[in-house]
């Protein structure tokens, strides 16, 4: 895996980047270490660097890490940071494969894309809607990220899949929002998200079942399995133009399972987001 800066960023790649940031997690921090750890299991000699449809990530040259975002400072100055990262690797033509970091890091995200990609739709894989209006006072919280983004207009589209905690406020605010929520008591395989056009996946690792991602701080049975989210990835029809994956939290995990997890979308996804030749 080829290691390069934002600045040397060419059209065209894919560009996985850390955001080592988890201050909005309302339960137990501990995402904001992640990003090396998933690395690690990216590059491990237990795998190799192989999508399941045969793009292989070792050999292109369209795949690069910028490393990990300096987080130095704190709200609303690290959204800041988060944002202009972004923009900037939009700026130069490539995409943004981001490892978080808790869900708050998507908003910033977002931000950065709506600027840059008009029509979005979002696939938003997890156990939790995060539309919260605010979270113990805190509307950055990593349980509000999409209603944020709803609010300011940032995607079309936005469909979750893996949900199963909604509560009543939650349920209003997605009507409010026109949220197409696909509620884990009614999964089923094949289930049709049509998911045209360009878009944007958000994965929170707490939206598989902890049998398959222990490693989060928001464990909730009765989800999705590994091969169910990377079936989804694979299955999208439309242009997969950015993607992140969230809120592992190493502390949690059990023999690096969730790490290994994370990397195995994190090279779905990559090889999804490779523009055409
Ligand atoms: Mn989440
Ligand atoms: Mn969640």
């Amino acid at each position: 895996m080829k290691t390069t800066t934002i600045e040397q960023l060419v059209p065209g790649t894919v560009a996985l980047v850390g955001i080592p940031w988890d201050e909005n997690s309302s339960h137990a921090r501990g995402a904001a270490v992640a990003p090396p750890r998933i690395r690690e299991a990216l590059c491990s000699d237990s795998s190799n660097l192989c999508a399941e449809d045969g793009t292989d990530l070792a050999d292109e040259r369209r795949f690069v890490d910028i490393g990990d975002m300096p987080m130095l400072e704190t709200g609303e100055a690290a959204a800041e940071t988060i944002r202009s990262a972004v923009d900037s690797v939009l700026g130069h033509g490539a995409r943004c494969l981001a490892l978080g970091g808790d869900h708050a890091v998507t908003y910033p995200i977002l931000s950065a894309y709506a600027k840059h990609h008009a029509d979005l739709t979002i696939l938003h894989v997890d156990a939790h809607p995060d539309l919260y209006d605010s979270f113990d006072g805190n509307r950055l919280s990593h349980a509000s990220p999409f209603a944020r983004i709803m609010e300011d207009g940032l995607a079309r589209r936005l469909v979750q899949v893996g949900i199963r905690t909604i509560n009543p406020h939650q349920r209003e605010q997605a009507e409010r929002f026109g949220v197409e929520v696909f509620e884990m008591r009614r999964w089923h395989e094949g289930l049709d998200l049509d998911l045209s056009g360009r878009v944007y996946v958000s994965i929170d690792l707490d939206g598989l079942d902890p049998a398959f991602a222990p490693g989060v701080a928001h464990p909730e049975p009765g989800g999705l399995s590994t091969r169910d989210v990377v079936g989804l990835v694979q299955s999208i029809q439309g242009l997969v133009i950015g993607a992140d994956v969230v809120e592992y939290n190493p502390d949690r995990d059990v023999g690096d399972l969730t790490a290994r997890v994370a990397a195995k979308l994190v090279k779905e996804l990559a090889a999804r987001m490779l523009p055409g030749e």
